[in-house]
């Protein structure tokens, strides 16, 4: 199956954006990732070959030097759910861009998220069903 390479914008470097960022990049995407704290950056691994942006991602001019008006896709992976949700709209409403993915560790804001067309993944919600899961295959069959 073909892969064509896609224009993906990051918001956040830290555990999450750094490993994901390095992902792309090693898949053959263009990648520029943005964070607030320049030392967010020293975890990108060796392998990502994508550029880097020091800025609060909520400012417009920062995702205007990354070039929102060309990307094909925007993942919004701060820490802060209320940063993630504002981002994530400029870039649909603002930007237009097609494929917008938001971490939101608040599962309730599920549905703000999906009424405004940006897709959502909650962490704490993965993390409730994975342990679950663990859960019910450690139980012994009775
Ligand atoms: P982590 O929870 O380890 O994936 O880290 C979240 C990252 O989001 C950290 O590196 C923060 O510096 C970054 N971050 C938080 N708020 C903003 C913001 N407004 N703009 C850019 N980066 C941010």
């Amino acid at each position: 199956m073909s892969n064509p390479s896609k224009y993906i914008i990051v918001i956040g470097c830290g555990r999450l954006g750094s490993l994901l960022s390095t992902q792309l990049s090693q898949a053959g995407h263009s990648v520029v990732v943005i964070d607030k704290n320049e030392a967010s950056f020293r975890k990108l691994s060796v392998q990502f070959s994508g550029f880097t942006i020091q800025n609060d991602a909520s400012e417009l001019h920062a995702l205007r030097k990354a070039r929102i008006e060309q990307a094909d896709c925007l993942l919004a992976l701060t820490n802060q759910d209320n940063t993630n949700l504002m981002v994530s709209q400029i870039a649909k409403v603002i930007f237009n861009v097609p494929l917008v993915i938001a971490r939101s560790f608040d599962p309730q804001r599920e549905e703000v998220y999906r009424q405004l067309g940006i897709e959502v993944i909650s962490p704490t919600k993965l993390s409730a069903d994975a342990f679950s899961q663990a859960l019910a295959n450690s139980m012994p069959v009775t």
